[in-house]
C-alpha cells in the first residue's frame, strides 16, 4: 500500500475547472510529522497551471472558519438532529404550493443538481434558482469552445475581464496572440481590465454594450451604415467599421464572453447579440460562468426563475428559503429584511459567518465530493477522488438525499445525463439606453472583480493573503480624490443603497481608473448595497454599473 494519499480532483473557483493534485502521507502512518499535511500540485500536463485563487485550496482544507458542526435554531447538534428538527416546519410550509423558494449555487455537480430540482418537487414548489446571479444570462448559450482551438485562435476578443475573473485562461490567449505576426487580441469593456493591458482596447459606455452590440449586429448584417462622424456608445463609427473588419477575416476566432456583479447591464441581451455576431462573422463563441458548473446545474433547474424567486422574496409571498452552497446573508443584498418575515430559512455553507439561518448545514468543497460537471468545453467530466471532509461536513447531494427520505420516507437516487441549454426567451432590446449619470449621481460605480477573489467573495475573502484588506475598498482616480480633498475614507451613494469604503491605491491597479468612475470590487456585501438586484430590461436578475455620488 502506497505510503502517500494523493487526490486528483478539481479547483473550486471558477469554471474552468483547472485540475489539482493534492498529496499527503498516509494518515495511516504511526507519527504525524510535516509530511502529514497536504501539499498541492497542478497537472504538469497543463500548460495553464494554477491562478493565486487555486492556490487557496489548501488553506480551505484546514481552514478555521470552516463549519464543522450542523445548527438548529441557533445550536449546535448533529447533523441528524438538524434534518429530523427541520422536517416539521417544511411539512406545514409546503401544504400550499411555491410557499418556499430554492436558490442552488453553480458550484454543485449534475447529480446534485437533479437531486435539488427533486427536492423542489418534494417541496411542492416550481421557485428553484441558480446563483451566481451573474450566470443565469447565459443559459441560452452552448459553448463553441475548446482549450486547443483557443490557443491556436487568429483572433481573440473578451468581452468583460477574463484575466480577473478567469485568471488561467490568460496563457492560452496570450499564446494565440503571439503565435502568428497579425494574430489579434481585442478587448471590449465598459472599463479597462486586466486584458486590456495586452490588447486592442474598445471601451464602451457603461450601460451601453447591448445597445452597442446591437449596432456593430445590424453594421454587420448590412442592415444600416454608419456615419463617418459618428460616435456610438463613445465608440467612433471608423472604430467600429475597423472591429467589424477584424470579426469578418478572421478565419479562427473565439469571442469569450464573462461578466460580474454590478458590471454589465442587460448581460441577457448581451450574449444573444455576441452569439449572433459569432454565426455571421464565422467565429466561435463561449461563456465563462463564475460558477464552476453554472452551465450544468443552470441547465438542469431548466428555466429562469431568479426573478420570480427575487420578487417573492421582497414582496414577503412565501416563507421558506432553502439555499444550497451559499449565506444568503452574503449575496442577497439586504437580505436581513427579507430574514426578518420568512418562518425558515435552511442553508448549506462552508463558513458560519454572519448566517442567521434558522438550519446551518456544514457543506463540501468540490475537492471533498464526488461526482461530474459540464466542463466549458461541454464534455461531461469526473470531479475525481474528494478528500475526507471536515467535521461533520457533507456534500449537498448526500444532504438532500438525507432529507428527500425523512420529508418522503423514500430514498431519493442522482441520475447524471446531458441537460440541454435553454432556449432564448425572448427577443432582446436595441434600444438606446439614456445616460447613467445626472447632475445629482455625477459619477458611475462599476463592479469589478480581482484575481484573488472569486466572485462576492465567500470564501476567498476569508483566506490569509486576502485577511489584511478584509474592510471594504473602492479605486477612485487620484486627481478627483485630490480635487475632492477626500480622506483615506468615503461614503459612496447610488439610487440603490450607500456604503463606506477605504480609498484604496490605484497603483494597486494595473489599469487606469476615468475620472468619472468609482470601481467597485465586488467581492465585500457592502459593495453588492450599492448596484440595483432586480431584472434589467431582458428580465434576468443581474446587476450592471449604476450612477453613484461622493458624499464626504
Ligand atoms: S482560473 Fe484560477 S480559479 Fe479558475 S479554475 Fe483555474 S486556478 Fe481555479
Amino acid at each position: 500500500m502506497s505510503s502517500v494519499e494523493e487526490y486528483r480532483t478539481k479547483c473550486t473557483f471558477c469554471s474552468v475547472q483547472d485540475d489539482i493534485i493534492l498529496k499527503r502521507k498516509s494518515t495511516k502512518a504511526a507519527f504525524f510529522e510535516k509530511g502529514s499535511l497536504f501539499k498541492l500540485y497542478y497537472d504538469e500536463k497543463s500548460k495553464r497551471g494554477l491562478c493565486p485563487r487555486g492556490n487557496f485550496t489548501l488553506e480551505l482544507l484546514n481552514s478555521p472558519y470552516r463549519l464543522r458542526k450542523a445548527e438548529l435554531f441557533g445550536e449546535e447538534c448533529s447533523l441528524d438532529e438538524a434534518i429530523k428538527g427541520s422536517v416539521p416546519e417544511l411539512k406545514r410550509i409546503i401544504e400550499k404550493k411555491n410557499n418556499v423558494a430554492i436558490l442552488l449555487s453553480g458550484n454543485h455537480t449534475l447529480e446534485e443538481a437533479y437531486l435539488a430540482k427533486t427536492l423542489s418537487n418534494e417541496l411542492n414548489t416550481e421557485l428553484l434558482g441558480l446563483f451566481p446571479f451573474e450566470d443565469e444570462a447565459l443559459l441560452s448559450i452552448k459553448n463553441d469552445f475548446s482549450f486547443n482551438s483557443l490557443s491556436e485562435s487568429d483572433l481573440v476578443v473578451t468581452v468583460g475581464d477574463v484575466f480577473s475573473i478567469s485568471p488561467t485562461l490568460a496563457r492560452p490567449i496570450l499564446d494565440a496572440r503571439s503565435k502568428k505576426r497579425g494574430n489579434r487580441l481585442i478587448s471590449l469593456d465598459i472599463i479597462k481590465g486586466r486584458v486590456s493591458l495586452f490588447a486592442e482596447h474598445f471601451n464602451v459606455k457603461p450601460g451601453y454594450m447591448s445597445y452597442f452590440l446591437s449596432v456593430l449586429l445590424n453594421f454587420l448584417e448590412g442592415k444600416s451604415k454608419l456615419k463617418s462622424n459618428e460616435t456610438v456608445a463613445g465608440v467612433s463609427a471608423m472604430r467600429i467599421k475597423e472591429m467589424a473588419e477584424i470579426l469578418k477575416n478572421s478565419e479562427n476566432g473565439q469571442i469569450l464572453f464573462s461578466n460580474i456583479y454590478g458590471h454589465f447591464t442587460n448581460p441577457y441581451s448581451i450574449v444573444g447579440k455576441l452569439s449572433s455576431i459569432s454565426e455571421i462573422t464565422e467565429n466561435r463563441f463561449a461563456v465563462v460562468p463564475l460558477g464552476q458548473n453554472s452551465l450544468g446545474v443552470g441547465r438542469i433547474i431548466g428555466d429562469f426563475n431568479n426573478k420570480k424567486i427575487l420578487d417573492v422574496l421582497k414582496a414577503k409571498k412565501i416563507e421558506g428559503l432553502i439555499v444550497l452552497g451559499g449565506d444568503p446573508f452574503e449575496f442577497i443584498p439586504k437580505f436581513e429584511d427579507i430574514f426578518g418575515y420568512l418562518n425558515f430559512v435552511m442553508s448549506t455553507v462552508f463558513f458560519k459567518g454572519s448566517n442567521l439561518s434558522e438550519c446551518i448545514i456544514p457543506s463540501n468543497f468540490s475537492f471533498e465530493k464526488k461526482g461530474s460537471f459540464i466542463s466549458l468545453e461541454e464534455k461531461i467530466v469526473n470531479l475525481g477522488e474528494p478528500v475526507p471532509p471536515v467535521g461533520d461536513a457533507i456534500s449537498d447531494g448526500d444532504f438532500i438525499s438525507i432529507l428527500l427520505s425523512a420529508l418522503s420516507g423514500s430514498e431519493a437516487k442522482a441520475r447524471v445525463s446531458i441537460p440541454q441549454g435553454l432556449s432564448f426567451i425572448k427577443e432582446t432590446d436595441n434600444k438606446m439606453p439614456s445616460s447613467i449619470t445626472d447632475k445629482k449621481y455625477p459619477f458611475t460605480a462599476v463592479g469589478i472583480g480581482l484575481p484573488f477573489h472569486h466572485d462576492r467573495g465567500e470564501v476567498s475573502r476569508r483566506v490569509k493573503w486576502n485577511e489584511q484588506k478584509n474592510e471594504p475598498y473602492v479605486f477612485i482616480n487620484p486627481c478627483r480624490v485630490k480635487e475632492l480633498s477626500l480622506g483615506s475614507k468615503v461614503k459612496i451613494e447610488t439610487p440603490n443603497g450607500s456604503s463606506v469604503f477605504k480609498i484604496e491605491d490605484c497603483s494597486n491597479l494595473p489599469f487606469d481608473i476615468p475620472e468619472d468612475m468609482i470601481a467597485v470590487p465586488v467581492h465585500f456585501p457592502e459593495s453588492a448595497q450599492l448596484f440595483l438586484c432586480d431584472s434589467d430590461s431582458d428580465g434576468i436578475i443581474s446587476p450592471g454599473a449604476v450612477k453613484a455620488r461622493i458624499v464626504k
